[in-house]
């Protein structure tokens, strides 16, 4: 089951919140967690957002999500194996089992059927 599917990206913030900002504090007052939200994660995410857009930095997922477009883009595809799954590339949605367990929901029959090189694949 692919992970956007889940309730593990919530879970995930939370436990950011967790560790990261409130260690000292274990039930920390609704003012106290507010003062936390704004003082210190936020502005951390905001950096972290301008390292992304200016790529200085990369999302931990950057590279798996890159080695998985290209395995998927090296893949050959059987004559007609295509026809067996139906493939929505607007709606970037695929029926075959691959699909269903990648964490980034890519499959050799998008990648194929959409034909691109997206030019944030150039990026290292
Ligand atoms: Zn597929």
């Amino acid at each position: 089951m692919p992970l956007a599917r889940t309730t593990i990206i919530t879970e995930s913030h939370w436990r950011v919140l967790k560790y990261n900002y409130k260690y000292n504090y274990n039930q920390p007052c609704l003012d106290q967690l507010t003062q936390i939200l704004v003082e210190q994660l936020v502005p951390d995410f905001d950096l972290k957002m301008t390292q992304y857009h200016t790529k200085h930095s990369f999302p931990a997922w950057w590279q798996t999500f890159k080695k998985d477009w290209d395995k998927a883009v090296n893949t050959n595809i059987e004559f007609a194996m295509d026809k067996r799954h139906h493939i929505d590339t607007i709606n970037w949605i695929c029926s075959c089992p691959a699909y269903f367990c990648s964490p980034y929901l890519l499959c050799k029959h998008l990648v194929a059927k959409k034909n691109i090189s997206p030019a944030f694949m150039e990026i290292k």
